[in-house]
């Protein structure tokens, strides 16, 4: 048995209404109330207006909620960002950082993604930092030194298992029903532990979950769940559905 317990967190991106997301939540929470209840960890991170109700209709059940990014600074005069406290504040357990559609969209380098990390540790949240390659990068043959790098650059200081999480998502594989295949997906999650056995140690990298995203699925979850080092999934479009998002948790 792996000491790591396997978490599935659904990144609902910028999807859903006020009334989308009371539908969404409150599946799942009547899921969670009926049962069977999945052997792993559950986080759903809604856009930040949709934080509060998300986490009003998930009181009393053990699925988390988190958010898709924080700003740097704990406060300040940053017109539109949200500080890593007012997260934890209204109930984030979880922030998501780095992602690739905030890289290429706003410019995230790897020292933004690093310092949002760390406000986010900062602010007693666990941070889930995301690496992944382009297809030109995979296709240059640059997918293994492209996923340690932005690794070594992203991760923050005081990360520890229990509050990092990586995960892996190959940005060629998401929102494009293009999964990773099992041997490329654990090529990559297998040089992302060594890597971090050499930031943080092997004990600690051991302990540490690496989370695949990119188009997983109902279909494909089983298999990708099943290797080595996967340790659960990151979920976009699938998470936006209650029975899917349920039937991959299953799958742990
Ligand atoms: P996807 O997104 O499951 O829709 O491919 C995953 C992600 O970007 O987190």
């Amino acid at each position: 048995m792996s000491i790591r317990r396997k978490l599935i967190a659904g990144n609902w991106k910028m999807n859903g209404t006020m009334a989308d997301s009371a539908d969404l939540a409150g599946a799942l929470a009547d899921r969670w109330m009926k049962g069977p209840r999945p052997d792993c960890d559950l986080l759903v991170c809604p856009p930040f207006p949709l934080i509060v109700p998300v986490v009003a209709a998930l009181a009393g059940t053990e699925v988390a909620v988190g958010a898709q990014d924080c700003h740097a600074k704990p406060a300040g005069a940053h017109t539109g960002d949200v500080a890593a406290p007012l997260l934890s504040d209204l109930g984030c357990r979880a922030v998501i950082v780095g992602h690739s559609e905030r890289r290429a969209d706003h410019g995230e380098t790897d020292a933004i993604v690093k310092a949002k990390a760390e406000a986010a540790l900062s602010a007693g949240l666990i941070a889930i930092v995301c690496v992944g390659e382009t297809l030109e990068q995979r296709e240059a043959g640059r997918t293994l030194e492209v996923n340690r790098s932005q690794l070594r650059g992203s991760l923050p200081v005081g990360a520890t298992a229990a509050n990092i999480v990586i995960a892996y998502e190959p940005v060629w594989a998401i929102g494009t029903g293009r999964v990773a295949t099992p041997a490329q997906a654990q090529e990559v999650h297998a040089v992302l532990r060594t890597e971090l056995a050499l930031l943080l140690g092997e004990e600690l990298a051991a302990a540490t979950r690496i989370l695949y995203g990119g188009s997983m699925k109902p279909d494909n979850a089983a298999e990708l769940l099943s290797l080595a080092d996967v340790d659960g999934g990151l979920i976009g479009g699938a998470s936006l559905k209650a029975a899917d998002f349920w039937a991959i948790a299953a799958a742990c």
